[in-house]
């Protein structure tokens, strides 16, 4: 039987494809780097795993629920492009600039610097900032 799950490249734009890159990760493995877990968070916002997003959140900001499923108009991921990644001890950011577009509409860029915060050897999204541009 062929494994379904084989999705090439990844969503979050990997050549390596989904089985290789962020599929483990969603299956509990750790991300050895912010910047990977950042990807992975990606793959899980195309792929609704609500989860795994709630899962990667700092607990000092994490919403109680994203709604991903009822989210209307549902939004359509269309790339993801790491622009930056700082590593500093216990703290990360990574920048990047992910293409979505709504429903039937134009598409556009969401453009974001996240922070990321190491506990215990466990990579946590903390929050994003919205710089212009
Ligand atoms: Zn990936």
């Amino acid at each position: 039987m062929q494994a379904i799950d084989t999705l090439t490249p990844c969503p979050c734009g990997n050549d390596a494809g989904y089985a290789r890159c962020c599929g483990p990760l969603h299956e509990g493995a750790i991300a050895p780097s912010a910047e990977i877990l950042m990807r992975s968070r990606y793959s899980a916002y195309v792929m609704k795993r609500e989860d795994y997003l709630l899962a990667t959140w700092h607990p000092s900001t994490r919403p109680a629920s994203l709604k991903l499923a009822a989210q209307q108009p549902s939004p359509t991921w269309l790339g993801l492009d790491v622009k930056r990644h700082e590593e500093n001890g216990e703290h990360a950011i990574v920048e990047f600039i992910a293409r979505l577009r709504y429903g039937g509409g134009k598409a556009q860029r969401m453009h974001e610097i996240s922070s990321f915060v190491r506990e215990q050897g466990c990579w946590y999204y903390l929050d994003g900032r919205f710089p212009e541009g």
